[in-house]
């Protein structure tokens, strides 16, 4: 996909939040033309019902009034700029090199919540990195239902790559297990592990991840390489409080925001980037598979700002 198809699935992604957030920043400022106190804590109030959370609003608002006052100036139509670049300053860059380890499979474990979209990401990234000219294997370690089988393999299948399944009830690390050791020995470059967000039995959800990584380490040492929480974005900030409990059991290395393209209050990004102190890696801008985009805070709030009506 070209960057001009990436940036215009982000907008379209964004669209909600644009129409609740964007429109209502342009309203505030062009029904003042005067920067005062009180524009700039309508700002504060858009920030906040966008879901951009309490401590980055505090941050991005004290900013703007110093900003204001140092640079002089008086114009409220100034403060679109500064609002998207002060948004920008507080998104963490994902794009820093990934954790390679020095010999192939690359190891990246799906971790989350029922319903946030780990399985789909799972599909997704597949294609992602099938598309990257990577040779993938997806691990299907929620074993706990049968129907979450059976979901994986069409992902699989519309991916084509290939899957390492087991009965339903199987040990989740055993199927771990087993896929990277096939990796290993077939040379694939990247080992896709999705797992249960719910247990049907009485171990606890937390202690089932912390196996499956060391169990997988038994095979490479350095594995996983990357574990990445899923969170939806519709649920906002009740996610964050989700993200906590997994971040230590799970050792997560990075967030895959899903369902942006569900929800008004985008600004959620904003809010993981402060509080949790981890980059935002992907979103998932919907349900197609290549509806996964990696996550860039310029193209992010580029296509936050750019026109409504505008086609680029
Ligand atoms: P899991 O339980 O975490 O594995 O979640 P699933 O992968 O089964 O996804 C749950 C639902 O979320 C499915 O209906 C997906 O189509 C949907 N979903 C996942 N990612 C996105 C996204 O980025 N946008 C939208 N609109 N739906 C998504
Ligand atoms: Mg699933």
């Amino acid at each position: 996909m070209g960057l001009l198809d990436r940036f215009k699935k982000i907008k379209e992604g964004l669209s909600r939040t644009r129409t609740n957030f964007v429109d209502k920043i342009s309203k505030i400022i062009t029904g003042k033309t005067k920067i005062d106190d009180e524009l700039i804590d309508e700002i504060e109030e858009a920030l906040l019902s966008a879901d951009v959370g309490f401590t980055a609003t505090e941050k991005i608002v004290g900013d703007i009034r110093a900003r204001v006052k140092a640079e002089g100036y008086e114009d409220s139509g100034v403060l679109r700029v500064l609002l998207k670049e002060e948004i920008a300053k507080y998104l963490m860059e994902a794009n820093g090199a990934e954790q390679a380890g020095p010999a192939p499979p690359h190891v990246v474990m799906i971790v989350g919540v029922n319903g946030v979209g780990k399985t789909t990401t799972v599909g997704k990234l597949a294609f992602n990195y099938s598309n990257d000219g990577k040779k993938v294997l997806i691990a299907a370690a929620d074993t706990f239902r049968a129907a979450a089988n059976e979901q994986l393999k069409i992902w699989a299948d519309r991916a084509g790559v290939d899957i390492v399944q087991q009965q339903p009830g199987t040990d989740p690390g055993a199927v771990a297990y087993d896929a990277v050791s096939a990796a290993k020995s077939r040379g694939t470059d990247v080992v896709l592990i999705d797992t249960a967000g719910r247990l049907h039995t009485k171990t606890n959800l937390m202690e089932e991840l912390k196996k499956i990584r060391r169990v997988v380490q038994k095979v490479i040492p350095e594995a996983p390489h990357e574990v990445f929480l899923v969170l939806d974005a519709v649920t906002g900030q009740n996610g964050l409080v989700q993200a906590r409990q997994f971040l230590e059991a799970a050792g997560v290395t990075g967030i895959v925001l899903t369902k942006l393209d569900g929800t008004a209050k985008g600004g959620i990004v904003v809010a993981i980037s402060q509080e949790l102190s981890l980059p935002v890696k992907y979103i998932g801008v919907g349900e197609g598979i290549d509806d996964l985009q990696p996550f860039d805070r310029k193209t992010f709030v580029d296509a936050l700002f750019s026109d409504q009506d505008s086609h680029d």
